[in-house]
């Protein structure tokens, strides 16, 4: 039986009862192969729930589904491509009976340098990573879920989705408007039982900021290190940290959250606020 609250079972192999709030629950994770997607599908698998990740980096989405085990799978799924988004939506369904959680999080850094010398295509593609992404996830997550009667989407916005100087610009416009979509959906949603949120990562350790850092998306301690140094606590967000409040978003402790951004960056924007 599929339900939101906290269930009791006893697993096909004949194991132990486990108690858990995932023992059915099926996510689709974009950006999965990475950073704070990869670290979602790791939490969301070892809850006991079934995961489908989707990237477009193939060999190292399909090394961490393997490594997950039979409860997750690796799809192709590059997010700007509404035609891919529709068939990872249906393969997760297919492979696992429902869709759960949709977990909108793939990004880039997209677009770097002042205004004037912005290039519109890096601003479209940047744009179309980002939030378009986020528009079309939800677009074919959302009839899905409803035809359940439930379902919980959450996007990684950023804390560039809160205000201005803290990223460049295609990419802060781009997340103020996948936070401006979350509110807007929530308020037509809830009516039918289904939810959406956002968390709002600061500077993370992951391939992306490392490749901010130090040029290499492959060196997470020279990101660690830069971003621990920035941070008022002395250390920074993880991808695990940022998993944790998307997979409290996605399950029965956030049943009444619905349109809320929730910040993961140990305070740093308000003790950058009180600085001022
Ligand atoms: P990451 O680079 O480790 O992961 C991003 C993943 O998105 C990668 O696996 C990448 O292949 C995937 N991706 C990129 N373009 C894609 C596309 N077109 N289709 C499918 N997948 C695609 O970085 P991360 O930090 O884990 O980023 C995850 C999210 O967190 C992004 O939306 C990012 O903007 C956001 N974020 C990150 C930080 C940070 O400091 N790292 C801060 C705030 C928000």
């Amino acid at each position: 039986m599929r339900v939101w609250g906290a269930v009791q079972y006893v697993n096909e192999e004949g194991g132990p009862e486990v108690e858990s709030d995932f023992v059915t629950r099926t996510a689709l994770v974009t950006g999965g192969a990475s950073g704070i997607g990869a670290a979602m599908a790791r939490q969301f698998v070892a809850a006991g729930g079934r995961c489908v990740i989707g990237d477009v980096q193939d060999e190292r989405g399909r090394a961490l589904a393997r490594e997950l085990g039979p409860g997750c799978r690796y799809e192709h799924l590059d997010v700007t491509d509404e035609d891919d988004m529709r068939a990872a939506i249906d393969r997760t369904v297919d492979a696992f009976g429902a869709l759960d959680c949709f977990f909108g999080n793939a990004g880039i850094v997209g677009a770097l340098g002042p205004i004037e010398r912005t290039p519109a295509p890096a601003w479209d593609r940047t744009v179309s990573v980002l939030l378009r992404s986020a528009f079309l996830g939800v677009k074919h997550a959302v009839p899905v879920m409803r035809s359940q009667g439930s379902g919980a989407i959450v996007c990684t916005a950023s804390v560039a989705s809160l205000r201005g100087g803290l990223g460049p610009h295609a990419y802060t416009a781009a997340k103020h408007g996948v936070w401006g979509l979350v509110r807007s959906v929530a308020a037509e949603i809830g009516a039918y039982g289904l939810r959406i949120n956002c968390v709002a990562p600061g500077g993370t350790v992951s391939a992306l900021s490392a490749s901010l850092v130090s040029g290499d998306g492959d060196d997470l301690d020279a990101a660690y290190r830069r971003l621990a140094a920035a941070s008022s606590s002395g250390r920074p967000t993880t991808a695990d940290d940022v998993a944790s409040a998307a997979l409290f978003l996605a399950g029965p402790g956030a049943a009444r959250i619905n349109g809320a951004c929730l910040a993961v960056d140990g305070g740093d924007d308000l003790v950058a606020h009180k600085a001022r």
